[in-house]
């Protein structure tokens, strides 16, 4: 009898389960119709160690639902990607992006990089990423020269993945490696990838600087990079202490809640505009 009200319970929770994900998949797919919806997008801030000033944004995605709520994407770009859902979400991203740039220019703002991720599934479906990315920035007048495009270690083991990031490259974007450390992937693709920059992961910087396992592979991180001279960027830095060391050893640039949060656009003018001015 135990045995059977088990299996009852693991139902309904896959029943739950299966209902909220194709509850997320409606009106994801309602919000990417629907212009004036929930979904849009957060800017990081970049900044460099040593300066402060900022040198790019990564941008992140955001849902507010109808009634108010906030979904995460940790929350909906699985159940984006299961679905195939990824690939349309991406394309919205790009035009997007280019409508806030176009309203930063209008305050005087031209932002140095703006970092965009992308999804292992989006790799999948091979080159057309790039080439819809490219024919959405030319639509709006923007050169493809300041847009990077992060993707994770275990996205490179697609067999598709060499000739998306050749692609990327031989279309003028530059490439990061997200959440550096953390994948399963052979350090061979730094060299034949051309990859540009490696993203830190935040897990290897939380516990910095006490923790001296993970100050000996931040260091060697960054020693390594400045070697084959890929620029190193620490993400999730939410301490000056941590700040410090990453600067004291040779981390170009930080991101994180220290040096600020992921913000609407309409914050990110008045975040830049207060920076100039202090
Ligand atoms: P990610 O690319 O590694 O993004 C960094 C995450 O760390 C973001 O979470 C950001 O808000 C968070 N973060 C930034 N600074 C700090 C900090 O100081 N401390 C801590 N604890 N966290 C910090 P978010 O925005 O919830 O995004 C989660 C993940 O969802 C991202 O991880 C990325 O993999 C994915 N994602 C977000 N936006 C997009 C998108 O537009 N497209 C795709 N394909 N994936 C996205
Ligand atoms: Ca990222
Ligand atoms: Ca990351
Ligand atoms: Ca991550």
């Amino acid at each position: 009898a135990q045995g059977k009200n088990r299996a009852q319970f693991f139902s309904e929770e896959i029943n739950r389960k299966i209902r909220n994900d194709l509850q997320i998949e409606a009106g994801l797919r309602q919000a990417i119709k629907d212009p004036g919806s929930g979904l849009y997008v957060a800017y990081q801030p970049q900044v460099c160690a040593t300066t402060r000033e900022i040198v790019g944004v990564e941008a992140l995605i955001r849902w507010r639902q109808d009634d108010g709520k906030s979904v995460s994407p940790g929350e909906f770009i699985p159940v984006a990607e299961k679905t195939g859902l990824i690939i349309e979400i991406g394309a919205w991203l790009v035009g997007r992006i280019c409508r806030d740039l176009a309203h930063m220019r209008q305050s005087g703002i031209e932002l140095p990089k703006i970092a965009i991720n992308v999804s292992p599934k989006e790799m999948t479906r091979g080159t057309a990423i790039v080439g819809n990315a490219c024919l959405t920035l030319t639509g709006f007048g923007e050169s493809v020269e300041r847009f990077q495009f992060e993707i994770t270690e275990n996205a490179l083991i697609d067999e598709n993945a060499s000739d998306v990031l050749k692609a990327f490259h031989d279309a003028g974007f530059t490439l990061a490696i997200d959440d550096f450390g953390t994948g399963y992937s052979s350090l061979g693709y730094l060299k034949r990838f051309r990859v540009s920059t490696l993203k830190i992961d935040q897990q290897f910087v939380q516990s910095l600087p006490g923790d001296n396992e993970d100050a000996t592979i931040v260091s060697a991180v960054i020693q390594m990079a400045q070697a084959l001279g890929i620029t190193v960027v620490a993400e999730g830095v939410e301490t000056e202490a941590q700040a410090a060391f990453l600067t004291e050893h040779g981390c170009d640039i930080l991101q994180g809640y220290h040096v600020g949060r992921p913000m609407p656009v309409h914050e990110l003018v008045t975040f830049i505009h207060g920076q100039h001015t202090t």
